[in-house]
C-alpha cells in the first residue's frame, strides 16, 4: 500500500566539484558549475508546492559553494528541513555562518585512524573532521558522524563509536557501502558484516537503517518487482539546473528546468520515465542508500517494517518528528 505519493525529497547537486578524491566515489572528476542561488529560490518555491520536505544540499562538497549560507536560509525560511553532508575541510572556516541552518549535519568518517581515513578520501581531511566536532560543539550544533561502512573497516565501528561519538554524544549514523556504474567500493558486503551491523542497530546514539540490511540480504532491488521509489519520492537537481532521472547515480535523462519545475516534474516526458523507477537494467541489485531511505518509508511493506524503529529512534534525537508532521 502506498501511503505518500508526492516527493517528499530533493538532492539538490549544488556542484560536482569537490576537494576530496575518495576512492569510492567518481563525483569529484566532473567539471562543474555552481547553483545560482536566485534560480535556487525558484525551484525551491516549486518544491514546496510538489510537497518536497527535506532538502538534501549536496555534491561534490556543497560546503564549495560560496553562497551555502544564502541557500541553506531561504530552504529554512520556507520551512524545509535541511540536511548536509560535508567532508569537513572547509566546515571550521564556515561554522558560524552556518549555525542555526541545517537541521541534519553530517560530518564523514570512515575510521578512528587518521592515516587510514585520509587514505580512504585521498586527502588529508582527519584533522578538520576533529576540528569540525570541536567547533560545531562550541556553537551548539549537532552534528552526526557518517560513517561509511566497507568489508575494510568494520573494525573501526566501535573505535569511531567510543572513542569519537560517545565522550562527543554525537549521533554513529552506519551507512553500508554500494557500488553503482563502473564505480567499485570494494567486495560486497559479507553475511558476517551484515550480521555485525544489524547487532549496532539498537545501541545508544547509532543510527543504522535495518530495512538497508535487509534490502541486501534479499539481493538488492528487483527491476520485476521494484522496490526502488527513485523518482516519485526524490528530486535530484543538478548544478546546471536541470532535473536528473530517474536517480542521479543512473542519470538516464536531464530535463532543463527553465523556471518550471512544477509544470516540468508533471510533465508526460518526465513521467514516463519516473514509471520506469527501479525497472531499467541497470536497476537490477541496487542498493543505493540515497533513494532507498525515502523509497522505504513511503509504502507499507517489510522494508517499511524495518526502517521504522531507526526512522523515529533519529528524528526523535534530532527533533524533527514535529517538523515531518506539521509541513
Ligand atoms: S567527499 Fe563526498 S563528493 Fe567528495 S569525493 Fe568524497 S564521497 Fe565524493
Ligand atoms: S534502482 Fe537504483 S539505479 Fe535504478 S532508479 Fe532506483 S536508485 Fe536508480
Amino acid at each position: 500500500m502506498r501511503l505518500i505519493k508526492h516527493p517528499i525529497l530533493c538532492n539538490y547537486y549544488l556542484t560536482y566539484r569537490c576537494n576530496a578524491k575518495c576512492g569510492f566515489c567518481d563525483i569529484w572528476e566532473k567539471p562543474s558549475p555552481y547553483v545560482n542561488v536566485e534560480t535556487a529560490r525558484k525551484n525551491l518555491v516549486d518544491l514546496r508546492k510538489l510537497g518536497v520536505k527535506v532538502i538534501d544540499f549536496t555534491g561534490g562538497e556543497p560546503l564549495l559553494h560560496r553562497e551555502i549560507d544564502a541557500l541553506l536560509e531561504l530552504a529554512k525560511e520556507m520551512g524545509f528541513i535541511t540536511t548536509l553532508t560535508t567532508n569537513c575541510l572547509l566546515y571550521p572556516k564556515l561554522a558560524e555562518k552556518l549555525k542555526g541552518k541545517i537541521d541534519m549535519l553530517h560530518f564523514s568518517l570512515d575510521s578512528s585512524d587518521k592515516y587510514e581515513h585520509d587514505q580512504m578520501r585521498g586527502v588529508e581531511c582527519f584533522d578538520f573532521v576533529m576540528e569540525s566536532i570541536r567547533v560545531a560543539i562550541d556553537l551548539k550544533e549537532r552534528p552526526d558522524i557518517l560513517f561509511t561502512v566497507f568489508e575494510n573497516n568494520t573494525d573501526q565501528i566501535k573505535e569511531v563509536y567510543e572513542k569519537i561519538c560517545i565522550p562527543n554524544d554525537l549521533v554513529l549514523i552506519l551507512n553500508p557501502a554500494f557500488s553503482y556504474n563502473e564505480i567499485e567500493s570494494g567486495p560486497p558486503l559479507s553475511g558476517e558484516t551484515l550480521n555485525l551491523l544489524e547487532s549496532w542497530a539498537r545501541k545508544k546514539n547509532v543510527y543504522l537503517n535495518e530495512a538497508f540490511v535487509e534490502l541486501r540480504k534479499d539481493g538488492g532491488n528487483k527491476v520485476d518487482d521494484p522496490i526502488c521509489k527513485a523518482a516519485s519520492t526524490t528530486l535530484v537537481i543538478s548544478p546546471e539546473n536541470e532535473l536528473v532521472l530517474p536517480c542521479y547515480h543512473l542519470g538516464e535523462k536531464s530535463f532543463p528546468i527553465d523556471n518550471n519545475l512544477r509544470v516540468l516534474y508533471h510533465s508526460d516526458e518526465v513521467q514516463k520515465l519516473v514509471a520506469l523507477e527501479g525497472r531499467l537494467p541497470a536497476c537490477q541489485g541496487c542498493t543505493i542508500n540515497c533513494y532507498m531511505q525515502p523509497s522505504f518509508a513511503v509504502e507499507v511493506n517489510k522494508y517499511w517494517f524495518k526502517a521504522l524503529r531507526s526512522t523515529i529512534k533519529y528524528n526523535r534525537i534530532k527533533g524533527t518528528w514535529t517538523k515531518l508532521l506539521n509541513f
